[in-house]
């Protein structure tokens, strides 16, 4: 969370709703997109840009991490007998690595085969194995991944692209805006199949100039909703609607970075709470947020593949020859 979220996060418990004020229970949308974070923060790499590299996890921070997905997981799957009607997405947004725990892929492969789940997909690395992805249905499951250059060899990251390329996978692959990530970004942008969307975060806290800019902008067409924050206070945004965060115990908000709690997703105590209403905070600065303004035309932009951060444009495998 950036400062100017910070601060909103205090605005947002009154846009919640005074306790005692609540309206009647509703159901669940049409289609509802869940974006989950339990526990787990440990990861594999080492990136100077991110607060959890090579964290490791206590063994109780594990055991309770995989315990908080299954039941995640068995609450959306029990959805289709208790909200029939109610399709679902899901997002697994992990402040660390998931897939190279093994309860995160059994979660991806068994949403993937829910009839009432639309889309399954979560943030990763790449640096596990990719082979289990052959038993998710692969209409439904796809990845979101991050390319770090400083952590892993063009070789060996491309080596996993054209893997999931040869499954039959939906991705996105991803690089964070760092000046000295630039050449290994058009590198690898060269190397991918034409069809692989790769997309580019700017920064945090970084201005680009034009020139600079421009650069990102040539292996990102889309690189330009990610250059700026979006003022967003006021402005109708999908989250806490037919959008919702989810932590570990159940903890429902709009959003990751809106701290007023909406209700528990266990108890159902957030169904009277979910409705449309306006941001609180001043802006919204990454994707998995503003990519739900309703004030921003990223719905189309990404149609059938928002979770993911797959664009229109760029569709279902497979994705074209892939380069020698
Ligand atoms: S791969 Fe992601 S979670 Fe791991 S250190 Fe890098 S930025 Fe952080
Ligand atoms: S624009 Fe939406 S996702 Fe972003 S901070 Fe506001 S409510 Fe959250």
């Amino acid at each position: 969370m950036n400062a100017a979220d910070a601060a909103g996060a205090a605005d947002a418990a009154g846009a919640a709703g005074a306790p005692g004020s609540a309206p009647p229970a509703r159901g669940l949308p049409s289609h509802l997109t869940l974006l989950y974070r339990g526990p787990l923060a440990s990861c594999d790499y080492d990136c100077p840009y991110c607060p959890f590299a090579k964290r490791r996890d206590r063994p109780e921070t594990l055991r309770a991490d995989r315990a908080a997905l299954e039941r995640f997981t068995d609450w959306v799957a029990d959805r289709e007998r208790e909200h029939p009607g109610t399709r679902i997405s899901v997002l697994f947004t992990p402040w660390g690595e998931g897939l190279v725990r093994s309860w995160y892929r059994t979660a991806m492969v068994r949403l993937s085969r829910l009839p009432h789940v639309e889309r399954v997909a979560i943030q990763t690395n790449l640096s596990g194995r990719v082979e289990w992805l052959a038993g998710c249905d692969l209409d439904t499951a796809a990845l979101w991944t991050t390319y770090h250059p400083g952590e892993v060899t063009h070789e060996r990251f491309l080596a996993k692209a054209r893997r999931l390329v040869e499954l039959g996978v939906r991705f996105s692959v991803g690089v964070v805006g760092e000046p000295d990530h630039l050449e290994a970004a058009r590198r690898m942008r060269a190397a991918l199949p034409e069809g692989v969307y790769l997309w580019v975060n700017a920064a945090e806290g970084r201005a680009y100039t034009d020139a600079e800019a421009a650069a990102w902008q040539g292996l990102d067409p889309h690189f330009h909703y990610s250059r700026h924050p979006h003022a967003s206070r006021g402005l109708p945004c999908r989250t806490g609607d037919s959008v919702l965060s989810v932590d570990g115990d159940g903890n429902v908000r709009r959003c990751h970075f809106v701290d007023a709690p909406l209700g528990n997703l266990y108890d159902g105590s957030f169904l009277r709470r979910i409705g449309p209403r306006a941001c609180p905070l001043a802006s919204c600065d990454c994707h998995i947020g503003y990519v739900h303004l309703e004030s921003l035309d990223l719905y189309d932009v990404f149609r059938g593949g928002v979770v993911e951060r797959v664009p229109a444009e760029f569709g279902r495998p497979p994705f074209g020859l892939l380069p020698a």
